[in-house]
Order: structure tokens, then C-alpha cells, then sequence
């Protein structure tokens, strides 16, 4: 399973595919994006194979500059289309992709059944999804902001990136147990499992730590603890060596 993003001047959708490929071997049964489109936000999941995924976009609109990719190695219900990755919240506002497990998950879905929301899938992920856009609701505050206060109540193993419809520009991401890398590209940030699918663009990179959360857009990058202090990114050079394994 893996996670791939894109946000920059160029177009996100290439890069994202590329990225799933590169991001194959780790195993997967489903694959997934989300793309902004102004504030609107685009959504396309299959079961099966990256290339699965290419044919049903092939000749959708996939014109945009800030991206997220996904593939699923299903823990919480079937591989099938609807539990595939992206989810998108019960208000429509947020998309989000999730490797890992949310262990209190049932807890957390029956608090929100509770409260009216629905589901669309049998997965941990759209729960966690939901429990984030509660938050946000109920504190009026930043998506930013809900992703920091959910994730203090969340038991479990986690890589998330988020798509804000009403932030175009922006991609936020978070990890615990999960790996996440932030390449550093000219006006573009790439996101990855690893550094495979961002090595043909740049050899800098940031490896995110755990509770570290990411405010990512083109040209900016914020690494936020979970209380709320900017923690400044180390950046390293990866050696040619490692580069040539692309
Ligand atoms: N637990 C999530 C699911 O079953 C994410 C699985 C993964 O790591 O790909 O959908």
C-alpha cells in the first residue's frame, strides 16, 4: 500500500500515476485520487491495478495542480470500489487517503452514527474522516486545526494527506507509525511512502517524523507538532546511489 501527492505548477494527475507505479511493490488491491479542481474536488477509485485506475480516467477530466493517490491494502472491509481510497466527508468539503489502522474506530463510528452521519464504506479511514470534519465543525476552526485535535483521540498506525475544497492550494498530511517523505522540488512539494515515485524530479527530501503534522503547498512548507509548534524541516540530500535505483 502507498501514498503519493502532488502540489505545484505543473499538472498533478502524471506524477500521482507515475508515483502509484513506483509505489506497487509494496502491495496493494486498490488504487484511487483526488484532485482540486478550483473548489471543487474530483475523485476517482477502481479495484485492482494502477493501470485499472488509468483506463477509467482515461478521457475524465483530470486537469489539475494539486493531487493525492492511493493504494489500498484493504484491513477494514472488501477490496471493492466503494472502500477504495479517496473517501470523502459527509459534507463533501474534504477528501482524504489513509494507510494504516484506526484501532478505536468502532467507538468513533458509533459516536458519529449517533450524530447523524453516514457511511459509504466498511473502512476505519472514512471514520477517522468524518471524526476530523465533527471536529472541525463543532470548534469552527481550520482543517488544519481539526486533523491536530482528532489525531491526539486516534489509536492506531497512520499516513493521511487531506484535500480542503476550500483550499485549493494545499495539501495537509500527517503521520504516526506510517512513513511519509516531502520531496522539495522547484515551485512543487511531492509526497510519497517513500522517495520512489518523486526521484525523477528532485533529490531533496524531508522525512517526516511521527505526530508531525504538514501544511503543503507549492512553494511552502510548514511541519507543525501536535501542540502546535512550527518544528523546522531537515532536509537531506539523497546520494546519487540511492537515486539510481529509479
Ligand atoms: N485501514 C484502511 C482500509 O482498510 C487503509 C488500508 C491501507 O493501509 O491501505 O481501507
Amino acid at each position: 500500500c502507498g501514498i503519493v501527492g502532488y502540489v505545484g505548477k505543473s499538472q498533478a494527475y502524471p506524477v500521482l500515476i507515475e508515483g502509484l507505479k513506483k509505489l506497487e511493490y509494496r502491495g496493494y488491491d486498490s488504487a484511487g485520487i483526488a484532485l482540486h479542481k478550483g473548489n471543487q474536488l474530483m475523485v476517482y477509485k477502481k479495484e485492482g491495478k494502477v493501470s485499472a485506475l488509468e483506463d477509467f480516467v482515461q478521457g475524465k477530466d483530470n486537469n489539475s495542480t494539486v493531487g493525492i493517490g492511493h493504494t489500498r491494502w484493504a484491513t477494514h472491509g472488501e477490496p471493492s470500489d466503494r472502500n477504495a481510497h479517496p473517501h470523502i466527508s459527509n459534507s463533501g468539503n474534504i477528501a482524504m487517503i489513509h494507510n494504516g489502522i484506526i484501532e478505536n474506530y468502532a467507538q468513533l463510528k458509533q459516536e458519529l452514527l449517533q450524530k447523524g452521519y453516514h457511511f459509504n464504506s466498511d473502512t476505519d479511514s472514512e471514520v477517522l474522516l468524518n471524526f476530523i470534519e465533527d471536529i472541525q465543525k463543532n470548534n469552527a476552526c481550520s482543517l488544519e486545526e481539526a486533523v491536530r485535535i482528532a489525531l491526539k483521540r486516534v489509536v492506531g498506525a497512520y499516513v493521511i494527506l487531506l484535500l480542503d475544497k476550500d483550499s485549493p492550494d494545499t495539501i495537509i498530511a500527517a503521520r504516526k507509525g506510517s512513513p511519509l517523505v516531502i520531496g522539495i522540488g522547484k515551485d512543487a512539494h511531492y509526497l510519497g511512502s517513500d522517495a520512489s515515485p518523486m526521484l525523477a524530479y528532485t533529490k531533496e527530501v524531508v522525512y517526516i517524523n511521527d505526530y508531525e503534522l504538514a501544511i503543503v503547498k507549492a512553494d511552502e512548507l510548514v511541519l507543525k507538532n501536535l501542540g502546535n509548534e512550527q518544528v523546522t524541516p531537515f532536509v537531506q540530500k539523497l546520494d546519487l546511489e540511492l537515486a539510481a535505483i529509479e
